[in-house]
């Protein structure tokens, strides 16, 4: 048999689309649903990741075993529910028992290798239960280890993928699969040359699916979430937040970098790279449709959508030096780069220069980007402030920088906050500035009140 992977949709369940039995069967319906679904991809039932996080970060013995607990007990749920437990009961009790031996290791020493091959059981055992969900609905399907194609960096934690290396294994090892079943895998886990565990970074499921979209040369990516689309905001954040029926790739990503958490903010490259659209729906309520992410968009708004990005940090870097001369901010970024850093916002002055640090797509690890050593250069160059508890809050829009009186609209209804810092210009796509972080969430319904209500 043939089948012209040119028409099959990789189709990927957040968390909460995984969380329990009922959920995996609604998920279940999602992918039956449309025969051109040929693969897939699953994150860890919900609140999994967060508990093999905080094993890995070493925990005493009672602390363990009340995570262990929860943990087992989020896919025993799962596993009784079945109408055939016993097919996969030994696999999962198998994969439970790593966690421990790894968990009870972690206390004795962390490390990011050592988190990223803990934090991948949570992918392994919803992919295999999902399978059996499947499987007692009377579907041919096969369970695959993503991390067979899935070749990555070895910075664990937030592992960068080998496109190429990627498409090459996906091609020899992925693709004969599909044509002959459905194929279920794990997103947020890879696997680095030697072999070892790896991870995307927290929400890296996204991520998956659209590069294995890319690798294979599928027609469409579909995530499915617990919300029915991309809104103008967080729904969560501002009820009245409406949803955008249809977005052109640049300003969904726009709205992913600057933290519309609904998608990972890798996804959409390699969606833009090779031209796959993305759609966004509800696992729980498909039929209440979704968004579609796309090339172009017919008549794009001026405003788009408003996002929020908690915990950012400020570093205000003070020099003399850099009055009337040349290469401060050059050294500044050497530093930075050395520590695989990446600057987000900046803004200077004549002797000073402020800057965000970019957390896009936070490690799996929880390490911090402002270490002591990074600190310690930067002191010995300059005077540095840290400033913590900032938010930044991002206005997408299109031809925002040749717009009139955009200022006046966004900042006329933020009389009463202290706005931290503005970047305004560099991208005809957004207007950036930040908040403190408790007055985030009303500087947001009210900019949204007032945009787009
Ligand atoms: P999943 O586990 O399925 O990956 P996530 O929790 O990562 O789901 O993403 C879905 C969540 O993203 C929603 O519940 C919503 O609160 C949040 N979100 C943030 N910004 C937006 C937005 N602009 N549109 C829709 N959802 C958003
Ligand atoms: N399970 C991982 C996380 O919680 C990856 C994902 O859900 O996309 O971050
Ligand atoms: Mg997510």
């Amino acid at each position: 048999m043939t089948h012209a992977l040119s028409q099959t949709v990789v189709a990927k369940f957040g968390g909460t689309s995984v969380a329990d039995f009922d959920a995996m069967n609604h998920s279940a319906d999602v992918v039956l649903a449309n025969k051109q679904v040929r693969l897939v991809v699953l994150s860890a039932s919900a609140g999994v990741t967060n508990l093999l996080v905080a094993l890995s970060e070493g925990l005493e013995a009672t602390e363990r075993f009340v995570k262990l607990d929860a943990i087992r007990k989020i896919q025993y749920d799962i596993l009784e529910r079945l109408a055939n437990p016993l097919v996969i009961r030994e696999e999962i009790d198998r994969l439970l028992e790593n966690i421990t031996t790894l968990a009870e290791a972690a206390s004795l020493a962390t490390s990011n290798a050592l988190t990223d091959e803990l934090v991948s059981h949570g992918e392994l055992m919803s992919t295999l239960l999902f399978v059996e969900v499947l499987r007692e609905r009377g579907e041919e399907v096969q369970w695959f280890d993503v991390r067979k194609v899935m070749r990555t960096s070895d910075r664990f934690g937030k592992a960068e993928p080998d496109i190429a290396v990627l498409a090459e294994l996906a091609q020899t090892h992925l693709q004969p699969r599909l044509v002959e079943s459905l194929v279920i895998t794990q997103g947020f886990i890879g696997s680095e040359p030697k072999g070892r565990t790896t991870t995307l970074g927290r929400g890296g499921s996204d991520y998956t699916a659209a590069l294995l979209g890319e690798a294979l040369h599928l027609s469409q990516v579909d995530i499915w979430t617990d919300v029915p689309g991309i809104y103008t905001t967080d729904p969560r954040v501002v009820p009245a937040a409406k949803r955008i029926d249809k977005i052109a790739f640049e300003e969904a990503a726009e709205m992913a970098t600057f933290g519309a958490k609904v998608l990972h903010p890798a996804t959409l490259l390699p969606a833009v790279r090779s031209e796959i659209p993305v759609f966004v729906g509800c696992s729980k309520d498909p039929a209440a449709g979704g968004t579609m992410v796309c090339g172009t968009t017919e008549n794009p708004p001026l405003f788009r959508a408003l996002a929020l990005r908690r915990r950012q940090t400020l570093l205000t870097l003070h020099s003399l030096s850099m009055l009337h001369s040349r290469g401060f901010l050059a050294e500044v970024f050497t530093i930075l780069a050395r520590h695989n850093i990446s600057v987000d916002l900046i803004t200077t002055s004549e002797v000073s220069v402020a800057i965000t640090l970019d957390t896009t797509g936070s490690t799996s690890t929880g390490d911090s980007l402002l270490t002591t050593g990074l600190l310690t250069e930067l002191s010995s160059l300059c005077r540095v402030e840290v400033e913590e508890n900032l938010a930044l809050v991002a206005l997408i829009g299109n031809e925002l920088s040749k717009a009139c009186g955009v200022g006046k609209e966004v900042f006329g209804v933020l009389e009463p906050f202290n706005i931290r810092m503005i970047c305004y210009g560099a991208s005809s796509h957004n207007l950036c500035f930040l908040v403190p972080g408790g007055e985030a969430e009303d500087v947001v319904r009210k900019l949204h009140r007032n945009l787009f209500e």
